[in-house]
């Protein structure tokens, strides 16, 4: 598992330094992005959010290295990105109105999809791995997760596992296709030591980006959504 993942970071690094090409003489005309993805980043100030067992770290900042990340992987690939937050705080001075204004922007108009990033929690400290959330009942929203945790898995080196419908206020508010990714266990005493790396959390960040246009490209081509558990 270990090997797998040093491996796959390793292509990830040594793709990107392929790829980097010197700057062409004449650059394409800029085109308008063609999707627009809204990222939250779950928690934030006061409301820490779940808690590392062994090393105390806040689920909330991890949300948000995690979330800066995938916003730059999106914005790469040419993705308009909207995020809840971009700092340490929370987005008001309470619950209730952190909550409000989270929901004002998750429901910004012509988005195209959004995506809620936090950290699980449980009591048996052998529970592992990625999960993805979306609103009970919302096709598109189903298949948006599954295409999330299906670029998950495969990064993590994992079996393949079904999106999980729930009913959560990010999966619930937004009009678009809505997913709410729990990226790993802070319970897990491995996981939360990977999710505190810069390299681990980025491969996460490109794979739910992967993800997430996957679903994008499959909707706007018109081809059949990817197959889902029922
Ligand atoms: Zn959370």
């Amino acid at each position: 598992m270990k090997n797998r993942l040093f491996l796959l970071l390793l292509g990830l690094l040594t793709g990107c330094a392929v790829s980097a090409k010197a700057p062409e003489a004449r650059e394409p005309l800029p085109t308008p992005p063609r999707w627009y993805v809204l990222v939250d980043a779950g928690h934030g100030g006061f409301d820490g959010g779940a808690s590392g067992i062994d090393t105390g770290v806040q689920e909330s900042e991890l949300n948000l290295q995690v979330a800066l990340l995938v916003a730059e992987a999106l914005e790469d690939a040419g993705v308009r990105v909207l995020m809840t937050r971009t700092e340490k705080g929370a987005l008001g001075g309470t619950k209730r109105e952190d909550m409000a204004r989270r929901g004002e922007l998750l429901t910004t108009e012509g988005a195209d999809a959004a995506v809620s990033i936090h950290m699980n929690k449980f009591s048996d400290r052998k529970v592992r791995g990625p999960m993805a959330y979306y609103q009970a009942g919302a096709k598109a929203g189903q298949a948006l997760a599954q295409c999330v945790i299906d670029r998950l898995t495969e990064a993590m080196g994992l079996k393949s596992r079904l999106a999980n419908p729930g009913n959560n206020f990010v999966t619930r508010v937004p009009a678009c296709p809505a997913v709410l990714v729990e990226c790993g266990f802070l319970s897990h005493p491995e996981e939360e030591r990977l999710l505190q790396e810069e390299a681990y959390q980025k491969a996460i960040a490109e794979a739910i980006a992967r993800g997430v246009l996957a679903y994008l490209e499959a909707s706007a081509g018109g081809e059949p959504l990817p197959e889902v558990g029922s």
